[in-house]
């Protein structure tokens, strides 16, 4: 394989894809920084397809996912993680799958404590987070 890549690939890739503009959940706006299917597939597009190009989501104004995917802060830094926002009630989507960040640390630190959730009284996860 030559240091370059696989040259078939990257035509393929510069074939199918376009790079363009993306907005970025709790980041915002990155030049750039996505593809999207190049004018040749426009026919597959979503975006061409259906009517989604006007939705726009809005996380929880107490929400910090932004400074978590950038590595500014640890999710139990977050006033919510643990209280306001779990897995079963998120505020941001860091939380919402399980591999999301917030989830992930909320459920790896509660499986630190094994009787943590069946124990009555049991510490709110920012507490065991901080054991
Ligand atoms: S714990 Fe919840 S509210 Fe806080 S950053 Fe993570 S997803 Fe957002």
């Amino acid at each position: 394989m030559p240091a370059a890549g696989n040259p078939a690939a990257i035509a393929m890739l510069r074939d199918v894809f376009t790079v363009t503009d993306r907005a970025w959940r709790g980041i915002g706006v990155i030049s750039n920084s996505a593809w999207r299917l190049s004018d040749a597939y426009r026919e597959f597009d979503a975006e061409t397809r259906f009517a989604v190009g006007d939705i726009h989501t809005a996380e929880s104004s107490v929400c910090r996912s932004g400074e978590v995917l950038q590595g500014l802060i640890k999710p139990h830094e977050c006033a919510a993680f643990g209280h306001r926002c779990t897995p079963r009630t998120p505020l941001g989507a860091t939380m919402v799958s399980a591999e999301g960040a917030c989830a992930a640390y909320y459920l790896c630190r509660r499986l630190d404590q094994p009787n943590a959730t069946a124990q009555a009284g049991a510490q709110p996860a920012r507490e065991v987070a901080r054991a």
